[in-house]
């Protein structure tokens, strides 16, 4: 195969910026092809703020890959004389033998990652949660939050000044694979180059249906921003980004702040129990509106266990979440075309790797012979 020299990326969302920002700095004429604008709230990065943490339950083998976007994240915020990542610390906090906390603590352990342990008397007295006795929180003074607009045109301004193309309003209808690679547009256009990279977020099934039929589900997920009284503001805004492993789900929030939205921001990742979250939606039909059904799980946490929460409801955002079986990511080749990368199924946690995925794939793109790595191969999604 000959060297690749230019690539198409299709979405220009997180995953596409990133993908974008890393083939440029590789060499690579890049041209991305986004449908919507420069960061948006149709897809999976709307709603201003990220947690970024060390503490990885779902996996210790994501520590170093954070550790990795971290350093990358800091570095471009200190090219682009911006603050991308807010170092506020991490709380979790959860009954002290619940497993994914447990996996929250053993990662820190193994990767050396600092941490405060605390039983629930210490939580109580240093933070305004109210937790049962067998509760303890584990504080990462490493996790904090990513701030999206100014981490998008971090990304976007470096990608641009190695010489990337944006294109928004850009909508791709088909990937073509013949001799050449290329993408059918909206309007009739075909554009080839030497590779495509496919980061369509929840469209990514519509683009490769053949990739991974059936196994990747998009969710809708609800962000809300609450007003506390003004009494409390100063107190909620020293708080660190903290996260639940509550019985009903794990449930999180960032210190309230006016980033975008002002307010307290508080989100369900996952119930415990099955609910409306878990029904796969369309990404062109999903409900936008909030519901009260929203709100209850939110509701029921912050009288139980955050009642300095209480306030009214301030704004609210619906975005997607694109799931695989295993909400581990999806990071490879189309096994139909090897000069077609994609990487999508996020699964609700992609966000902070952004830069390292990007690295990860103009790596893909440039290396023929560099294989995915497992944990994100295609094929580790097919199984079970
Ligand atoms: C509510 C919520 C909370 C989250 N919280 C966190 C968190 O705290 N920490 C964290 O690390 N991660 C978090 N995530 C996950 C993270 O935001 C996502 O994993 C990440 O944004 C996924 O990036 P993406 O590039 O796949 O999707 P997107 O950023 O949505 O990008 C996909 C892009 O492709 C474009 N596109 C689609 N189809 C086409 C087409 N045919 N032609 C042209 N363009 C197209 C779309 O318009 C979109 O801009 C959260 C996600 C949600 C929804």
């Amino acid at each position: 195969m000959h060297p690749v020299r230019s690539a198409i990326v299709v979405g220009g969302g997180t995953m596409g910026l990133a993908s974008a920002w890393a083939l440029a700095r590789d060499g690579v004429a890049v041209t991305v092809l986004e449908r919507f604008s420069h960061v948006h709230d149709r897809g999976s990065h709307g709603g201003l703020t990220r947690v970024i943490r060390q503490a990885y339950h779902e996996g210790e083998s994501y520590v170093p890959l954070v550790q990795q976007a971290d350093r990358m994240w800091m570095e471009l915020g200190q090219r682009s004389g911006t603050t991308l990542l807010v170092r506020t610390g991490l709380l979790e906090l959860g009954p002290a033998d619940d497993p994914d906390f447990r996996r929250s603590i053993a990662a820190c352990e193994q990767h050396g990652v600092a941490a405060q342990l605390w039983d629930s008397s210490e939580l109580s007295r240093r933070w305004p949660f109210t937790v049962p006795s067998h509760w303890g929180a584990c504080f990462t003074p490493s996790g904090g939050m990513l701030r999206v607009g100014p981490c998008f045109d971090a990304l976007r301004s470096e990608a641009q000044a190695a010489g990337a193309a944006f294109h928004y309003g850009a909508h791709v209808r088909e990937i073509h694979k013949r001799d050449r690679v290329g993408v059918v547009l909206d309007d009739g256009r075909t554009l080839h180059a030497d590779a495509i990279v496919v980061t369509a977020g929840a469209w990514l099934p519509e683009l490769l249906p053949a990739l991974l039929p059936g196994r990747l589900q998009r969710l809708r997920r609800v962000l809300t921003w609450w007003s506390p009284p003004a009494e409390r503001i100063d107190m909620l805004a020293q708080l660190p980004v903290w996260a639940a492993f509550d019985p009903a789900g794990f449930f999180y929030g960032f210190p309230w702040s006016d980033e975008g939205t002002t307010g307290l921001k508080l989100a369900c990742h996952t119930t415990r129990e099955p609910d409306a979250a878990d029904t796969p939606i369309d990404p062109e039909s999903v409900d936008r509106e909030l519901h009260e059904s929203d709100l209850a799980p939110l509701r029921r946490f912050v009288s139980e266990r955050f009642p300095a929460a209480t306030g009214t409801l301030a704004a609210h955002r619906v975005c997607l979440y694109t799931t695989t079986p295993s909400w581990h990511f999806l990071v490879d080749r189309d096994p139909d075309d090897a000069r077609v990368v994609v990487a999508g199924g996020f699964s609700g946690h992609g966000f902070k790797f952004a830069p390292a995925i990007g690295t990860l794939v103009s790596d893909l793109v440039r290396d023929h012979g560099r294989a995915a790595p497992p944990a994100f191969a295609r094929t580790r999604h097919l199984e079970g």
